[in-house]
């Protein structure tokens, strides 16, 4: 079987023929991608493609997940309909992104990602029509249309380039993906220099895979990336964003982290982070790593229950140890424990939109969870109601928890709020009944303008 072979309706703009190959056909019985395990969404696009005269692949992450016997986390779709031959075929699709134009297509409440095959990566500079363009070898726009082949060869690892043909369900390699699968092995297709510049986010993507699918990382790739890190920081840090939340909310941030810290670029992400984990002071470091790794792995576990986790508690927890660094310094100077908190927290965030440009109604929500900790540290009595009956108590009574298992002196406070929070009707008006006093000490309420008398008369 040779894919691509039909071209009509599309014009080719090919830019690296080069690497041309026959694939490796897995027939239906060779392999266990299952149309039983795709979404009923996937199929209908896949089909509604093949029945208007195109080609239909499943590709990247779907197959890749269904040969490992995992449960995908989207379809991705591949054809050489173009973007607009594509909308034509289907009743809600929406065109979007510009460096790299898709189409949404929705069947239900799902949304199936459709691409146009696209030419394999080469320094085209400035492409006819402007449809590849790149600044210093980094692809800012890539809109080459080319043949399955090409498609095949311009994805970044082999295991995500391997194509379930809907018209006969078989599996297509080119690029030596299946072999890669049965070694648990993440190679990148190409030289990984080269495809690093071209997108410094697939050495991301490449430790995001590696965690979460337990892969070896090919050598290659771990040499190439010291001379390439660096690179990262060109890149715009909206999609830095992005791809952060899919590394530590994607069910492996505990491997992510420790892999990102071991290539060397954890502090190109959060180098006030890291600044806190290299502290001179022992303690510190400790103090930020323990605290770090407990909020992960209670953010994989929760992943791993299929409860909900969200980007503003997960950047209130990476960046804990950095703004409470910041804090001290300001407590030193005098400000109070609310102000300081406060005040740490908005130049923190400041500091790190530079790198990894949190979102405003994410940052928002992370500065509220930290900005009700004092009160969750020291409230009681009827207060505490008012303030547990906040929106963002849950989110915050979490984040004492987590302080607490992280070695906090917050023990205490923590029990009280989990008691007020398991009690009902008099236990818990007992919880927050303010402490007696003894009568003889209580003072008596002094009217407007009178002076207490225990007070000294100063002398004039
Ligand atoms: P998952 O969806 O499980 O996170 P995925 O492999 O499907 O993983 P996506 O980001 O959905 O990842 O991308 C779909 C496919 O598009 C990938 O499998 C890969 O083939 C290709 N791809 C995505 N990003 C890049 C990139 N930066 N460079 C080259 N190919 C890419
Ligand atoms: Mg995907």
């Amino acid at each position: 079987m040779r894919g691509g072979a039909r071209t009509a309706g599309r014009s080719f703009i090919n830019t690296d023929s080069s690497k041309i190959s026959t694939p490796v056909v897995y027939a239906r019985p060779e392999h266990s991608v299952s149309r039983a395990d795709i979404s009923r969404a996937a199929l209908k696009v896949l089909y509604t493609l093949r029945n208007a005269g195109y080609e239909a692949y499943l590709v990247g992450g779907g197959v890749r997940d269904l040969l490992l016997g995992r449960k995908p986390k989207d379809f991705d779709v591949a054809t050489d309909a173009t973007p607009e031959q594509i909308r034509a075929c289907f009743r809600s699709c929406r065109l979007i992104g510009r460096r790299f134009v898709l189409a949404h297509v929705r069947v239900g409440r799902e949304i199936v990602e459709v691409a146009t095959f696209r030419a394999a990566g080469g320094n085209a500079g400035e492409d006819r029509h402007q449809q590849r363009v790149t600044v210093n070898g980094r692809v800012v726009r890539d809109n080459v249309y080319g043949s399955l082949e090409e498609d095949a060869w311009r994805r970044d690892f082999s295991v995500n380039s391997l194509y379930y043909n809907i018209a006969d369900f078989s599996v297509v390699d080119y690029t030596g993906g299946m072999p890669d699968l049965k070694e648990s092995r993440l190679r990148l297709i190409g030289d990984p220099k080269l495809r690093f510049r071209e997108d410094p986010v697939r050495m991301l993507r490449a430790i995001r895979f590696a965690a979460k699918l337990g892969f070896r990382i090919d050598p290659a790739i771990r040499d190439a990336i010291p001379a390439c890190r660096e690179w990262l920081l060109e890149v715009p840090p909206s999609r830095l964003y992005e791809e952060v939340v899919k590394i530590f909310l994607g069910g492996a941030a505990c491997r992510s982290f420790s892999l990102l810290r071991r290539h060397g670029m954890f502090e190109l992400l959060f180098p006030d982070i890291d600044a806190c984990l290299a502290s001179e002071s022992e303690a510190e470091a400790e103090a930020a790593s323990a605290f770090i790794e407990r909020a992960l792995s209670s953010t994989d576990a929760r992943v791993a229950q299929e409860k909900p986790v969200t980007p503003a508690y997960l950047f209130a927890a990476l960046l804990w140890p950095a703004l409470r660094r910041e804090a001290d310094l300001l407590r030193g100077h005098g400000e109070g424990e609310a102000q300081a908190i406060e005040s740490a927290g908005a130049r923190v965030v400041a500091r790190e939109l530079a790198r990894v440009s949190i979102p405003r109604r994410c940052s928002i929500v992370t500065r509220e969870i930290w900005d009700m900790q004092p009160s969750l540290s020291t409230r009681r009595g009827r207060g505490a109601l008012g303030l547990a009956g906040r929106l963002r108590f849950r989110a915050a009574y979490d984040f004492l928890v987590l302080r607490a298992q992280a070695g906090e002196p917050v023990q205490e406070q923590c029990d009280w709020w989990t008691r007020l929070l398991e009690s009902e009707g008099e236990e818990r008006d007992a919880l927050v009944a303010p402490p007696a006093r003894s009568p003889r000490r209580r003072r008596r309420r002094r009217r407007r303008g009178q002076r207490d008398p225990a007070e000294h008369e100063t002398p004039a």
